[in-house]
């Protein structure tokens, strides 16, 4: 993937401009590029992102491609579903990013017991024939047996199923390499300030480009708002943070762990970090409305007690050092519901009466078929051929060679458009999360990328110091 800069973009006329390199951009950029390029249909795409690609919410969930086992308690019958047609469509179409995640839900009081297996029989029946993996209820003794840490006392027995877990940044990536391929122009580190309709109904689109500095106009036939928590119809969302801490592995079985707290919220244990997935636990998530703006997003002191104690509840005797930290923005379609829990997760798609279409809510899981109904939309109106031309359930996600460890940086740079030591660490790799950094341990990293970057000695060090290590 090459970045398009200002120098190349200033001036330029786009049939659709796309704000926001997150899943739902790179899956309308993706699906639109693949729709014109089949067809044959000239059609000139630009997506534009703030910062990198996946660094807002889609880097920074808890990695799963799910139904939703909590949404049945809210009776979302209709997005579990869904969820669970899709998760079996990205498990085809992507099966070099992801995969099977066998789960374990251990059980702390008979009606939890009772509840839940009730709950998981259902999740299995509405996934019909996109089941994957067989569900078992299992005794005390048997669950002890899988994880023969977990805490004893009042252990009723548990539950094993299965979901899905994705490399949620690198998927980003590659629907936004697949995009490119198709011809969709990509701008990492470009922010879009303003718009402002024309007479003859084009927009004029004042960009940023954060390399340069440079600020100048482009023209734009369609703008669709793929902004997440930045979105322009703030009035409409409720911003709900969620956070994760990563601790060094706690799960002996390779299973992850689903676990119902009686607040309703669930906690998920998932082995994480490298190609085996077994070098920390990814534990979360929070679910707490977030007062501050979509650029102060941090993990409270309150929110790492919760999910240390839940851990401390579930396994006594784990390390529970935490080794990083991070948290982003559910952005949820307001409704009446009054916690942030119980908000739903369905998404929402629609012009604004500007004509901005905007694409919001939802899960990770559904932005293909979120993608696919903006792109009925847009080209509804802008290349009316191509509506209902729907390619991506069926065409897989070409995967790049994989780089391994020794060449990733290259990669990084020269492949996936990384600026940045935060670029490396938190989206091409998961490497920043895998244990506590020092910046000295960082250092070579940081030279490495300089050295193809052209980086002097200050960038160097301006790069190490914007990293959270722990203090020591
Ligand atoms: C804690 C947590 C855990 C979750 N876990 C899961 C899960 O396991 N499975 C699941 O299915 N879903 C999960 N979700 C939901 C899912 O991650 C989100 O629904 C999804 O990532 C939202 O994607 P997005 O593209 O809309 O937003 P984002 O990923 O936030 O992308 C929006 C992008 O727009 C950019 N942007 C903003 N303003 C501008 C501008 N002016 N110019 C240019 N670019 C701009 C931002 O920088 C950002 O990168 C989770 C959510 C949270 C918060």
């Amino acid at each position: 993937m090459k970045r398009s800069g200002a120098e190349e973009l200033r001036g330029a006329e786009v049939d659709a401009l796309i704000l926001g390199g997150g899943i739902n951009g790179a899956g309308v950029a993706r699906d639109l590029a693949l729709r014109a390029s089949s067809s044959s249909t000239p059609m000139r795409i630009l997506l534009v992102e703030q910062n990198h690609f996946a660094s807002g919410t889609s880097g920074k969930n808890s990695h799963l491609i799910h139904g939703g086992l909590r949404y049945l308690k809210n009776f979302q019958f209709h997005l579990v579903r869904e969820s669970l047609r899709e998760r079996a469509t990205l498990l085809k179409l992507a099966p070099h990013l992801v995969e099977a995640l066998p789960l374990l839900i251990p059980f702390y009081s008979w009606f939890d017991r009772f509840l839940y297996s009730v709950g998981i029989a259902l999740y299995s029946l509405l996934a019909g024939k996109h089941k994957i993996g067989t569900i078992e209820f299992l005794s005390a003794a048997k669950t002890l047996a899988i994880e023969p840490k977990l805490e004893r006392k009042g252990l009723r027995g548990g539950a094993g199923y299965y979901d899905c877990r994705v490399e949620s940044a690198r998927f980003v990536l590659e629907n936004l390499q697949d995009a490119y391929s198709h011809g969709a122009q990509l701008a990492n580190y470009m922010r879009a300030e303003s718009f402002e309709k024309q007479a003859d109904g084009w927009w004029l689109v004042r960009l940023h480009d954060r390399l340069s500095e440079e600020s100048f106009t482009i023209r734009a036939r369609k703008i669709v708002d793929t902004m997440g928590p930045w979105s322009g119809e703030k009035d409409k969302l409720r911003l709900v943070r969620g956070s994760h801490i990563v601790i060094p592995p706690v799960l002996d079985s390779g299973k992850a762990m689903a676990y119902f707290g009686t607040d309703g919220r669930i906690l998920f244990l998932i082995p994480w970090g490298g190609a085996e997935h077994n070098k920390v636990t990814l534990v979360g998530t929070t679910d707490l409305d977030h007062d501050g703006g979509p650029d102060q997003v941090k993990i409270s002191q309150d929110e790492i007690d919760y999910l240390r104690g839940r851990v401390k509840f579930l396994f006594p005797d784990a390390d529970r050092t935490v080794l990083a930290t991070f948290s982003s923005l559910r952005p949820l379609v307001r409704d009446d519901a009054s916690s942030a829990t119980s908000t739903s997760r369905e998404h929402r798609i629609w012009n604004s009466d500007d004509g901005i279409l905007h694409v919001t809510g939802g899960k990770y899981t559904t932005y293909r078929v979120m993608s696919e109904q903006a792109v009925d939309l847009l080209t509804h109106e802008i290349a009316p051929p191509l509506e209902g031309l729907h390619l991506t359930a069926m065409t897989p996600l070409r995967a790049p060679r994989r780089p391994d460890d020794s060449t990733m940086i290259r990669f990084a740079v020269e492949q996936e458009m990384a600026l940045s030591l935060r670029d490396l660490l938190y989206v091409s790799t998961s490497w920043g999360y895998e244990r506590a950094w020092t910046r000295i341990a960082l250092r070579p990293f940081a030279t490495v990328m300089g050295e193809r970057l052209g980086w002097g000695a200050a960038k160097i060090e301006q790069e190490l110091q914007s990293v959270d290590v722990p203090q020591c």
